[in-house]
């Protein structure tokens, strides 16, 4: 089985409504679909959703690194050889995770279609239980908040998921609006996605936020500032998650020696895929972090490369891929009941891709052959 074609789809996703976090605000998310076929004729589906605030990529660059580096690095391969396929990546560009990542889940996709057997079997089989979903809520008004807390509760949620560093002073208010709507019945995490300046500010935050009983503040200083969970972590028994720091090995291997956090944050699109981020989750567990999968705004395709890959890593204990939810339309038919995410026994990815739905929200697209 050899890779024979490629065609890049750059769509634009409708949200039902706004997202809001504290570096970006966003009215409708760009993705870029990949269909790999085979020399037997087998089609497989991957995705990258680049955010340039993470990896430097862009949804027209992702689209030029695919058809001009990485897949002329791979057509004609096996795309079972994941790991050699993901050596010649490497060795054409360095970084793009989020360009990678869509030819790494299109090859999972393809390898289970051609072994009939889902991703997860062949990362060496699945936890019983379905993944679940926390209600990601963005940054807004702090009764708006506790009104959508109510809802989310109805629906079935049991972890609520609250964007904060919105630089507004109103970060506290969000959360005590939400904790006083839902009680004590609901989980609450909140992720200030780099917002709280610096590590004193964050300080200062996360004892405001210790009577809510939060159960993880997530990458609460910059990015590149390692050091300064060293002293968040100094003064706080409250568990800490790295996100946008965590990217690849390196930066792993940081907060393992520093033990600075409880948690990682690992994504297929900052990592390059599903192989990558299984690699991070067994390094990390050696370290004695734990991990979550969580995603940018991601169709049924990468969605469901997530939930494969956490099922089957047994260090992989929270998922956050709600994408689909957030959709006004998608390709892809993942089945969310919430709080659960059915992941099914069908081949590959186990997506079905509608591709009228796939030409509807279409932008551009483009052929790669050997
Ligand atoms: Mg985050």
């Amino acid at each position: 089985m050899k890779i024979a074609r490629a065609t890049i789809t750059l769509i634009d996703l409708p949200l039902l409504e706004p997202f809001v976090v504290s570096y970006a605000s966003y009215a409708s998310m760009p993705s870029v679909i990949l269909t790999l076929e085979t020399d037997d004729g087998l089609v497989g589906y991957g995705e990258s959703v680049p955010d340039g605030h993470i990896t430097g990529e862009t949804p027209t660059g992702v689209v030029e690194a695919l058809k001009t580096e990485l897949l002329p690095a791979v057509l004609g391969m096996d795309p079972q050889d994941i790991t050699a396929i993901h050596q010649r990546l490497n060795a054409a560009l360095k970084g793009c995770g989020a360009a990678k990542a869509a030819i790494d889940i299109a090859c999972w996709d393809l390898a289970g279609k051609a072994a009939g057997r889902p991703i997860y079997s062949l990362l060496g089989g699945r936890r019983p239980e379905q993944p679940t979903i926390a209600r990601v809520m963005s940054i807004l008004a702090p009764e708006v908040l506790a009104e959508q807390a109510i809802h989310a509760k109805h629906e079935g949620y049991r972890h609520l998921k609250m964007k904060l560093g919105g630089g507004d002073g109103q970060d506290i208010e969000r959360v005590r609006a939400v904790r006083a709507a839902i009680g004590n019945d609901l989980g609450i995490r909140v992720d200030a996605n780099q917002g709280w300046a610096d590590p004193a500010m964050a300080r200062t935050m996360i004892r405001a936020l210790e009577p809510f009983d939060v159960d993880w503040v997530e990458q609460p200083i910059l990015a590149d500032d390692v050091d300064g969970f060293r002293l968040v972590r100094q003064d706080t028994g409250m568990r800490l998650m790295a996100d946008e720091a965590v990217v690849d090995a390196q930066d792993l291997a940081h907060f393992v020696r520093d033990r600075s956090v409880d948690m990682v944050n690992l994504k297929l699109m900052k990592s390059g895929g599903i192989t990558p981020c299984h690699r991070l989750a067994t390094q990390a567990e050696l370290g004695g972090l734990k991990v979550q999968i969580g995603s940018m705004l991601e169709t049924s395709i990468a969605s469901s490369a997530g939930f494969h890959l956490a099922l089957s890593h047994p260090n992989i204990v929270s998922t956050e891929l709600s994408g689909p939810l957030r959709f006004a339309k998608e390709p892809g038919n993942l089945k969310y009941v919430i709080p659960d995410v059915h992941i099914t026994e069908k081949p590959g990815l186990g997506v079905d891709v509608d591709l009228e739905v796939l030409a509807e929200l279409t932008i551009s697209e483009c052929e790669v052959s050997a």
